[in-house]
């Protein structure tokens, strides 16, 4: 009784536990601040348009193509978004979102953008912090509102929505216009919470590669080319939609399969390789009616190691951790880094209570101080742990991305139940997803 007691007092207080808190105070206060003026937008916007059954349509069709593109998208961007850790990374919605600007009202673009990133984080980002992805959909919402102003001062005339309202070299200009104000509100706003959060990442880490400001700018022209073909034909939407899809999919896919197969800084399998050679596990286990396990490795609180120590100290903890792992497992096991500071593990053959046994012993080993780190500070010694999440073949599902989503969920138990613990999924935790 006295625990159930305890329990809710807590669970009343539970934002207090939100990662969101732990974040340097200029940042903090830089995060919020975003948020207050994203909302003070949307709030002061809410009725300054009448929302016409044609809007609703509108907005239903680029709700549902957003839906549609995350669901067909969603393990390609899990391993996207884990690979730009620490970076901006290119929401893949704003061919939808841009679109929106050109033809919804301002609380129906709100609407969409809560939509798609209420989706995402559902669907496919659920281990991010909840707050990151509140502050990126507050910075793509200013985004909008910035590209809407530009496209209202060229046109104010509202009751035709934007895109049926484009005509000669000069609205060419506005839309121009709007499509850089978009991009670079969006990126400034989140550059600016990387540098406060992060301020030891080196310069060129916090631009980002150039290929994910490449996919917002094309995005941001197939949206337009989607919000004329919504107003002007609306039937031939659905071969524009299923195009672009077919074109996200087809163009990165390829990509993401070709990249380095070993990851350079700790000489564990990159994503993508590990996830094809589970794949060929998998079905020789399926064949031979073998178990197989899958192990996810997250380090705790892997951002203060770097902010106490340095991101050298980060990367030498990183290769340790890797080296580790090769020495726990056997030589048929596969270890592999998701990204950032999440590394994965195959185990044929191994069940479950093998599988925990391993993980254990991986906690433990992590565990272990190491020497001699060149850090920042005159500390020449780094400790830290890990939570591990497990998941095995037959009982949490039959593809890898089953095992993945069952083993991350683990994970996430490990992490809310206090870190540095060993978590087996929950019977039956996770079927197969795309
Ligand atoms: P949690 O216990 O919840 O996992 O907290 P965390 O700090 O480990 O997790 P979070 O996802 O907030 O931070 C991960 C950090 O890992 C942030 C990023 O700067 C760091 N990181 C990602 N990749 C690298 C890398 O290649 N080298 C170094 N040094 N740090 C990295
Ligand atoms: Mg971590
Ligand atoms: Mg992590």
């Amino acid at each position: 009784m006295v625990a159930g007691g305890s329990e809710r007092r807590a669970s009343s207080w539970w934002w207090r536990h939100w990662s969101l808190w732990r974040l340097p105070r200029a940042a903090l206060g830089y995060v919020l601040g975003v948020e207050a003026v994203a909302l003070c937008a949307v709030l002061t916007s809410a009725a300054v348009l009448p929302v016409t059954g044609r809007h609703l349509v509108w907005f239903a069709v680029l709700a549902g193509a957003a839906v549609v593109h995350f669901e067909a998208a969603r393990g390609l961007e899990r391993v996207r978004e884990v690979a730009a850790e620490g970076s901006p990374y290119a929401h893949p919605q704003s061919i939808w979102l841009f679109a929106g600007v050109l033809v919804l009202p301002p609380p129906l673009v709100a609407a969409l953008v809560a939509i798609s990133y209420g989706y995402g984080w559902l669907r496919i980002y659920r281990r991010s912090p909840l707050h990151r992805k509140t502050f990126s959909a507050s910075t793509v919402l200013l985004g909008c509102w910035a590209a809407g102003a530009i496209l209202y001062a060229a046109h104010p005339d509202q009751s035709l929505p934007h895109a049926a309202q484009l005509d000669g070299p000069v609205d060419l200009g506005a839309l121009v216009a709007a499509g850089i104000a978009y991009w670079l509100v969006n990126l400034a706003l989140v550059v600016g919470a990387i540098l406060l959060t992060s301020p030891t990442r080196p310069g060129r880490e916090v631009l980002g590669p150039l290929s994910q400001q490449l996919v917002i700018a094309a995005s941001i022209g197939l949206g337009t080319g989607l919000a004329v073909v919504l107003v002007t034909a609306p039937w031939v939407v659905p071969v524009l939609v299923v195009t672009m899809l077919g074109m996200h999919l087809g163009l990165l896919l390829p990509v993401y399969r070709t990249a380095a197969r070993v990851d350079g800084k700790t000489g564990a399998l990159t994503a993508t390789a590990w996830q094809e050679h589970a794949a060929a596990e998998l079905n020789r286990a399926q064949a031979t009616g073998s178990p197989i396990a899958v192990i996810i490795v997250d380090l705790d609180h892997f951002k203060d190691i770097n902010d106490t120590h340095g991101h050298l100290a980060g990367d030498h903890a990183l290769c340790a951790v890797a080296a580790e792992l090769r020495r726990q497992v056997r030589d048929g096991d596969l270890v592999g880094r998701l990204g950032g500071e999440e590394f994965v593990v195959l185990l044929p053959g191994a069940g479950l209570a093998a599988a925990r046994q391993v993980a254990e012993r991986v906690r433990q080993a992590v565990r272990v101080p190491l020497t001699e780190v060149p850090t920042t500070g005159p500390e020449r010694t780094l400790r830290f742990t890990a939570s591990l999440g497990v998941a095995a073949h037959p009982w949490h599902g039959d593809t890898v991305d089953g095992l993945l989503l069952a083993a991350d969920t683990a994970l996430y138990q490990a992490k809310h139940h206090g870190r540095d613990r060993v978590e087996v999924a929950a019977a039956g935790a996770a079927g197969p997803v795309l």
